[in-house]
């Protein structure tokens, strides 16, 4: 059975999530863009082991902790997609344009594309590279709890903001309505910000893609 936990990080209380293998008590962590020692209280808290980081994209919210949680820990780094590489590369500058502590730079251990697989103890995770609020922005579908970490690309009753440098709102729409609605209308989604809501909800009353 996979379970997860959602931990807000961060001034902007971004949703990281401990998901974690009940056989093993393997855990990954989605999105740590920092408050790590709160992180690392609620993993020891819970009792499992962490062995990954996952990240759904670059922004420093969301990865802005990986490379002291990485260094710390000794942990491999997974994904995003390569198109990211030039928000990695500007971290440094990100942690200082939004007052956040000094990000430390890292290198993905594995680098993530459309159609791959994440596992994490007898779990396995299915990965959509879903473009548009970054290039290199992925999300995490979970079908065998009907849930999906869909980071920046969907909000309850929003989406995801493409005036970054390299954001495109077609590709969003795209992204949303031809890769995350395939996955069911029952799929609860975890969004980088704010509350969880079902994508059948979304396609109901989102007004920024409702009745697509
Ligand atoms: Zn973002
Ligand atoms: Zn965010």
């Amino acid at each position: 059975m996979l379970r997860y936990l959602t931990v807000p990080v961060t001034a902007f209380e971004q949703n990281c999530s401990i998901l974690w293998c009940d056989a093993t008590g393997k855990a990954a962590v989605i999105d740590p863009g920092g408050d790590l020692d709160k992180l690392l209280a609620e993993i020891q808290r819970l009792g499992l082991a962490l062995e990954q980081i996952w990240l759904t994209h670059a922004h420093i919210d969301h990865a802005g902790g990986t490379g002291a949680l990485a260094q710390r820990l000794a942990l491999p780094i997974v994904g995003p997609h390569p198109g990211d590489q030039f928000w990695i590369d500007g971290l440094p500058q990100q942690s200082t344009l939004f007052g956040f502590p000094p990000a430390q730079h890292f290198t993905p251990t594995r680098w993530l594309y459309d159609g791959d697989q994440v596992r994490i103890g007898n779990e396995a995770l299915n990965v959509r590279h879903c473009p548009g609020h970054t290039p290199g922005h992925v999300v995490f579908h979970a079908p065998q709890i009907d849930r999906a970490f869909v980071g920046d690309v969907l909000f309850a009753g929003s989406i995801g903001r493409t005036d970054f440098p390299q954001g495109n709102h077609q590709q969003l729409i795209d992204s949303i309505t031809g890769r995350l609605w395939p996955m069911g209308d029952q799929t609860v989604f975890i969004p980088g910000h704010g509350p969880e809501s079902s994508f059948g909800q979304e396609r109901r009353s989102n007004p920024y893609v409702g009745g697509s």
